[in-house]
């Protein structure tokens, strides 16, 4: 920014203009005015010394022309000196020749009585004015009149120069002041442009304060101003540093917050007092089905389609207490259990709504039940038995030795059926805790099968079923051997039980790339293809009494599912009612290059899904 485009300059140096320059104007006039009449005056007062002086000597000398010779040698430029004799109102000169432009007139007479001067205009063509100044005398008995006459313009040349000489000193001095201002104010304004420039906000922090520093030495208000602005320049810096500091460590708490609240599995969904959206995470989201086009801003109403779970939003507004409420989603029937909280007072007034999808643990408490009811069924029956038979015995049956042999030969059953019962719960809740020890080792699947057939063939032939066997090449996976012998013994259990007299039980070995598939397969009942996917679930029949009485306790294919999950195994089922069943359980192979010296030992995983 250059001097001239300083406003303050600008400013100051018109209004130093305006009001200078008619002042200097008016001062000259009136200096020139001053001085012509200062002139005028001069002259007149010096016409009247010479006419005193010019009487004194006439009236002192003897002969009139010679001393008037001498005093016209005395004379100045412009000057005349006439001596006028009045005679018969006839106005000669001195040397008696007539004067035709002049008469001693009362003007004339008045003026040499008085002392006053007059003036008069020679209509010569330059219409001069003279000055004349008038003595009346008397010598040897004759009035005289002593006439000075001048021609002021002799004087004014002087004072002309002497006002030209004013003038000139006048602009002088008006010029001289007009650059002094301008050397002040551009003292002034250099420094306030310094300073204005390096205030702008582009300019470095440390180029400011040394500019600063450097105007605030000046000893004056500049200096001041500067220091003071150096000043407000740190103390704004330690604030914005501070400011700074804070927002990003609230900002880092915000940060944290929202990754926490977007890490939690709970939907949360926070509104204000309109219920107009503020926040809503992840798992709102998800669990609710709130599209991307809808977030922070929306109406409630417009992410939620739900109208209990918006009427309990609202109670607990308007209530100004917490309000839960436990709902089927519409959408995949999802348990969701919603607890709206009022926040009741500051900035963030409104509720925070927090949905929870509680699915499994309602499933849980459905199979707790059940549990609890499968195990009271199958206790009951072999009670009542027991309880049955000994009552018998102590009314009399006990004197009949047949008698009491038949019914001490069922309490024996029904107790033995009831250890069966309770070890085989036991086992499926060490399958089921994962505090089961397994060793996982390359077993042979071959052999396996050649046991469970040697252990159910003669069951099979109490029974007139077939159970086949085809030879077996030996076949390693790497599995634990008495879990997988577990697996398979229960199926060729389950398979005898559920094919009637005369049918055929076959056990097959198929091998694929990664694993062997054992297949037990039976000419049974077979089991309806709507209840496939429910036979592993705990004390599950398809026809409860029927497969109680052939002596099974609803657990045998649970224990099978969860060895299988912890084996890595897989199990699955065709069955066809009428026809007959096949159970085929997957076990991996044992990879060669992976066939370890030492067994791999570990309990079972604790199960994550349960029946
Ligand atoms: P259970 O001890 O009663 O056999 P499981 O858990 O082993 O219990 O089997 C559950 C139910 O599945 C059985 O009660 C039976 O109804 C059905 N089931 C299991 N295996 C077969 C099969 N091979 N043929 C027909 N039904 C079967």
């Amino acid at each position: 920014m250059t001097l001239v485009n300083s406003q303050i300059f600008r400013r100051t140096i018109g209004a130093f203009l305006v009001l200078s320059l008619p002042a200097v104007y008016a001062l000259t006039a009136t200096m020139q005015a001053r001085v012509e009449t200062e002139s005028k005056l001069a002259h007149e007062r010096m016409a009247w010394r010479q006419l005193q002086s010019f009487a004194n000597r006439v009236q002192r000398a003897r002969a009139l022309p010679e001393t008037l010779e001498l005093i016209t040698q005395t004379l100045l430029d412009g000057q005349t000196l006439q001596l006028l004799l009045k005679q018969q109102s006839q106005v000669l000169t001195i040397d008696g020749t007539p004067i035709t432009d002049f008469t001693v007139n009362s003007v004339v007479r008045t003026a040499a009585q008085q002392q006053r001067s007059l003036r008069y205009i020679v209509p010569d063509g330059q219409d001069r004015s003279m000055l004349a100044v008038c003595l009346r005398l008397e010598w040897q008995a004759n009035e005289y009149f002593l006439m000075l006459t001048s021609d002021p313009a002799a004087s004014l040349t002087a004072q002309a120069r002497t006002g030209r000489m004013l003038r000139e000193a006048t602009v002088a001095a008006w010029i001289i002041c007009l650059i002094c201002l301008m050397l002040a104010i551009s003292g002034t304004t250099r420094p306030m442009q310094q300073m204005s420039d390096g205030l702008k906000p582009n300019v470095d922090r440390h180029e400011r304060e040394d500019m600063l520093l450097q105007i605030s030495d000046r000893q004056d208000e500049l200096g001041e101003i500067s220091a003071a602005l150096f000043r407000l320049e740190n103390e704004l810096h330690t604030r914005i540093n501070t400011l700074e500091q804070t927002r990003r460590h609230s900002q880092g708490a915000v940060d944290l917050l929202t990754a926490v609240l977007e890490s939690m599995i709970e939907g949360v969904i926070a509104t204000d007092r309109e219920q107009r959206m503020v926040f809503l995470n992840g798992g709102a989201r998800r669990l609710l089905s709130i599209g991307d086009l809808i977030g922070p801003g929306h109406r409630l109403y417009e992410a939620v389609r739900i109208p209990p779970f918006l009427d309990i939003v609202q109670e607990a507004l308007s209530s100004g207490e917490a309000r839960s409420l436990e709902y089927r989603n519409p959408r995949d029937h999802a348990h969701h259990l919603l607890v709206a909280t009022p926040i009741l007072q500051g900035p963030h007034a409104g509720v925070v709504a927090v949905i929870r999808d509680v699915s499994d643990v309602r499933r849980l408490e459905a199979m707790r039940r059940d549990f609890v009811n499968g195990v009271s069924h199958e206790l009951k029956t072999p009670l009542t038995v027991i309880q049955a038979c000994s009552d018998t015995l102590r009314n009399g049956a006990l004197q009949d030795p047949q008698s009491a042999e038949r019914f001490l030969t069922q309490i024996d059953e029904q107790s033995d059926r009831l250890l069966q019962l309770i070890l085989t719960m036991l086992q499926l809740s060490r399958v089921e805790s994962g505090s089961e020890i397994l060793r996982f080792e390359p077993v042979d699947l071959a052999q396996i099968i050649r046991e469970t057939t040697s252990d159910f063939q003669t069951i099979a032939s109490s029974r007139n079923l077939q159970l086949n066997c085809h030879d077996i090449d030996p076949i390693l996976v790497r599995t634990d051997h008495q879990a997988a012998r577990t697996v398979i013994g229960n199926l060729v259990d389950n398979a005898l039980r559920y094919t009637p007299a005369g049918g055929t039980v076959s056990i097959a070995v198929k091998p694929d790339v990664r694993g062997v598939n054992v297949s037990i397969s039976d000419s049974g009942d077979g089991i309806p293809e709507t209840l496939l996917g429910r036979i592993f679930e705990r004390f599950y029949r398809v026809e409860q009494d029927r497969s109680r009485a052939k002596g099974g306790s609803g657990l045998g294919l649970s224990i099978v599912k969860h060895l299988c999950n912890s084996l890595h195994a897989r199990i699955s089922v065709e069955s066809t009612v009428g026809t007959g069943s096949t159970f085929t359980v997957w076990f991996p192979r044992v990879q060669t290059s992976s066939i370890s010296p030492a067994p791999e030992t570990r309990k079972l995983d604790r199960q994550q899904g349960a029946d």
